[in-house]
């Protein structure tokens, strides 16, 4: 369940494995903003900075071991604090959302994490699924993967054209209201995960519709404008 603390949505599930995470509100800022993001940090006892991807509406899953410095291209990382990614405990990752979905991932013990950009593209392209299989490679079995999907567009802002639409075959995904056809994202991601193994009740999603909310959330669909939320996660807290 998504609950809100000092204006960051965080997961009540994720919170009791003690790992630092959440999703920025409007209230701190545009976190594009590299002082806003420090002193954010600072507030929230995490010395270090996140790194983030160059996102370009993916299914590319990105491990850490793969950053050399440079931007990386990608919509999605993976951490793992066992093994041979045990250097992944003190890293920061971040991702950028304004209306797309901030999706955090975790398997039982809560040592091997990820989090996901997902727009209509990405989601299109199977970055759900995906994760999950990127996780199989990580030796976590489906159903004993955990989900949250944090505040996003929902269906009722998120009306598309004939082209967004016919990227969703399934039923249940695309909602009809007369001539106007609207896509119900978190539908299909839920959709994919039960189709990937996991199990209905381990994914929870937040209500909130970052388009109706305008004193809470950046939305790029309302606003057409380059200011950014932040979702972070890190395994050291
Ligand atoms: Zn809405």
């Amino acid at each position: 369940m998504w609950v809100k603390n000092r204006d960051l949505y965080q997961e009540d599930r994720l919170q009791a494995l003690g790992i630092a995470h959440g999703v920025t509100t409007r209230i701190l800022g545009d976190m594009k903003v590299l002082e806003k993001r420090i002193g954010f940090f600072r507030s929230f006892g995490i010395q270090d900075q996140p790194v983030f991807l160059k996102q370009i509406h993916s299914a590319k899953v990105i491990r850490s071991s793969q950053l050399n410095g440079s931007s990386i291209e990608g919509d999605a990382w993976i951490l793992n604090n066992r093994g041979r990614g045990s250097g992944d405990k003190d890293q920061v990752v971040g991702i950028w959302v304004a209306d797309c979905l901030p999706v955090f991932f975790w398997n039982r013990e809560g040592d091997i994490v990820g989090l996901a950009h997902m727009g209509w593209r990405g989601i299109a392209q199977g970055l759900a699924g995906v994760m999950v299989e990127e996780f199989g490679k990580e030796g976590v079995a489906a159903e004993d993967i955990s989900a949250a999907v944090g505040p996003h567009i929902l269906h009722c802002c998120f009306r598309v054209g004939p082209e967004v639409a016919q990227k969703f075959p399934v039923d249940s995904t695309v909602v009809r209201e007369g001539e106007t056809t609207y896509v119900n994202l978190s539908e299909e991601v839920r959709r994919q995960l039960e189709e990937h193994g996991v199990p209905e009740e381990n994914v929870t999603f937040s209500l909130k519709c970052t388009a109706c909310l305008p004193e809470e959330f950046f939305s790029y669909r309302r606003e057409k404008l380059d200011l950014r939320m932040m979702a972070f996660l890190c395994l050291k807290h």
